[in-house]
């Protein structure tokens, strides 16, 4: 429908705009501020597009001048628009050059700290490199393995409690994930011809969550099989490890124990780090419970049922294997309360290894 009316609100309309665009342009102090407000005249539901919805009630004979004025407008607002738009972005270069000059003397941002090897796998290495500078050589073997290496060749009864549901994570029947890396022993016995010297680094899992113990962990195997291998060869290599991994002056004690894959066995305690007074006695602390002594390992003559089970000689071949944890070790050296520490993977507690 159209009315006279229309034309002339129309042309009210524009020039009430055409009055007051070019300062409001002005008026806008950035960028954004200035596109706000040209989408206020412009945009979709901007003032002159309104306008624009008008145009239909113009009368036929009207509407081509009207139209004309229209768009004389939109092209005033949007020739402003450009014009301010250049101003702005010409006064922000002025200042940026204006401003004071960059310091180039300024130091560098410093460089992201770099990562460090986890405590487990320094303590690892570490156990590693005293064993291997005694002489002992690396051997490796499989994670998932076979029950007879794991448990029947090294002389565990058939009704040993470690072969459990209960204790071993089992894959399919008759092999399990290796319950610990005294499995190397019987895989280097069936393969090399002795006289040998090995450890066997690697991890080891059970059925186990606790404070000390994880179901999955580090061990450290060390074995050596030679002729007329004694406790006395045993003791001497458990002392130099000692010395050197914990420090001079280290004492190493043996108590019996009891390990299916050994006899005789034992148990083995070195001298707590923390306690040590300056005469070499321990005063006994909170790390050792008062003893002064801190377990670290099991040890022992190879069991000839092991050598037998190996085809080797027992007659002929003697040798001692000794075992120990990795997480055990490193809690020992660095005063860690709770193994699980280890594994939580916190940035705040690696970070102080
Ligand atoms: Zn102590």
């Amino acid at each position: 429908m159209t009315s006279p009316d229309a034309a002339g609100s129309i042309q009210q309309s524009l020039a009430s705009l055409r009055a007051t665009f070019r300062a409001r342009f002005e008026a806008a102090s950035t960028e954004q501020a200035l596109r706000d407000e040209n989408a206020k005249i412009l945009g979709k539901k901007g003032e002159l597009t309104a306008v624009l919805k008008q145009m239909g009630a113009v009368p036929a004979d009207a509407r081509k001048s009207i139209g004309e004025l229209v768009n004389a407008v939109k092209q005033e607002v949007e020739g402003a628009f450009e014009d301010r738009l250049k101003a702005l972005a010409r006064a922000a270069r002025a200042a940026e050059l204006d401003a004071p000059a960059f310091d180039l003397t300024l130091p560098a941002r410093p460089p992201s700290p770099l990562g460090h090897a986890h405590p487990i796998s320094k303590v690892r290495d570490e156990i590693v490199d005293v064993l291997v500078s005694l002489g002992f050589a690396v051997h490796d073997g499989p994670e998932v393995e076979l029950e007879e290496n794991n448990f029947g060749k090294l002389g565990f009864p058939p009704d040993h409690p470690a072969t459990d549901m209960q204790d071993s994570f089992w894959t399919t029947s008759g092999t399990l994930l290796r319950t610990h890396t005294s499995n190397i022993q019987i895989r280097a016995m069936t393969s090399h011809a002795p006289p040998m010297a090995y450890i066997a680094p690697g991890v080891v899992y059970r059925r186990d969550d606790d404070a000390t113990h994880s179901p999955m962990f580090h061990q450290i195997e060390c074995f050596l099989v030679d002729e007329h291998v004694t406790l006395a060869n045993l003791r001497g290599v458990l002392s130099e490890f000692a010395e050197r991994f914990f420090g001079a002056g280290t004492p190493v004690r043996l108590r019996p124990s009891y390990f299916p894959f050994v006899e005789p066995g034992a148990e083995v305690d070195v001298g707590c780090p923390f306690c040590r007074r300056p005469d070499g006695t321990r005063a006994g602390c909170s790390v050792c419970k008062r003893t002064g002594w801190i377990e670290i390992l099991g040890c022992g003559m190879i069991h000839p049922v092991v050598f037998e089970s190996c085809g080797i000689d027992p007659e002929k071949w003697t040798g001692f294997a000794f075992g120990m944890g990795v997480e055990r070790v490193a809690m020992v050296k660095y005063g860690i309360p709770d193994l699980r520490l280890l594994f939580e993977n916190s940035p705040r507690f690696l970070a102080q290894f």
